[in-house]
């Protein structure tokens, strides 16, 4: 069981703060998320892909448009939808088993299923031994990999990831990416995935959406079709075929990093 998503022309304007202008961040986006369907999103810092992923999870109001989960309106967050931030948000109070769990007794699991998975989880993302830290008493990475761990152990049927992966090692990194994989071919779950690395975004993803510089649109969806052995024992990121993507993705994304770059300049915001 999955869920497909579906954004129609959406808008999405801030306010101004002085009186001024507002300030569009998205505008007329649409885009079809088939369910069970991985989806990784590039484009230039400032683009709106934040913007994008909280209109999905909920977390803010399209200005006009619409958005869909299986044909019906987002209205709020809810227990379908799994998010892993930008910057993890962990309960200071809980453990990192506990934040794990946590989000297994939303989901209903007994006492002892959530210890169980959690713990599975929390091993995954290599943090054996760590269960009873706090947050305060891990670094970055490790905090990052809990919220990695608390979404992977939930198998929500959708699930947004912004940028997870941006403060972690190469090694670990590329650990992940191939967790995240095996997880979401098991689960058929739907992956919106944001990231601003070129090769993260042809390995992953089964289309990459490149959004344009401000406002953001998505200014072309890429399909990757790529021969993804199930066991993953070659190397992809050496093939002729990803070059060729990865040559692609960056063309497109250059002419829009570079845009921005130039608005930057002339001092638009
Ligand atoms: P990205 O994730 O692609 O880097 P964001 O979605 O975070 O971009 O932001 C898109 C634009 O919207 C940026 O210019 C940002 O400053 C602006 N923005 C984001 N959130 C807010 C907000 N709450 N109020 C005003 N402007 C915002
Ligand atoms: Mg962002």
């Amino acid at each position: 069981m999955s869920t497909s998503i579906s954004l129609h022309s959406v808008t999405r304007t801030f306010p101004a703060r002085d009186g001024g202008e507002s300030f569009t961040a998205l505008e007329q986006v649409s885009l079809e998320v088939a369910a069970g369907e991985f989806v990784v999103l590039v484009g230039p810092s400032g683009c709106g892909k934040s913007t994008l992923l909280d209109l999905v999870a909920g977390l803010a109001p399209v200005t006009s448009g619409e958005v869909l989960l299986d044909g019906r309106p987002v209205t709020g967050p809810g227990l379908d939808r799994g998010v892993v931030f930008q910057q993890y948000a962990l309960f200071p109070w809980r453990t990192a088993l506990g934040n794990v769990e946590f989000t297994l007794e939303a989901k209903g699991l007994g006492r002892r299923d959530r210890t169980r998975v959690a713990r599975e989880a929390l091993d995954l993302v290599g943090l054996r031994g760590f269960e009873q830290r706090y947050p305060h008493e891990l670094s970055g990475g490790m905090k990052q990999r809990v919220a990695i761990a608390r979404s992977l152990a939930y198998e929500p049927e959708v699930l947004l990831m912004d940028e997870p992966y941006a403060a972690l090692d190469a090694q670990t990194r590329e650990g992940l990416q191939d967790e995240l994989l095996r997880i979401w071919r098991r689960t058929g779950t739907t992956v919106v995935f944001i990231t601003h690395g070129i090769d993260e975004a042809v390995y992953l993803g089964q289309r990459v959406a490149v959004m344009t510089s401000r406002p953001g649109r998505i200014k072309e969806v890429v399909d990757i079709d790529l021969d993804r052995p199930a066991d993953a024992t070659s190397d992809l990121r050496s093939e002729p075929e990803f070059a060729r993507y990865r040559r692609e993705i960056w063309e497109l994304l250059h002419d829009e990093v570079r845009a921005a770059g130039r608005l930057e300049e002339a001092g638009v915001r």
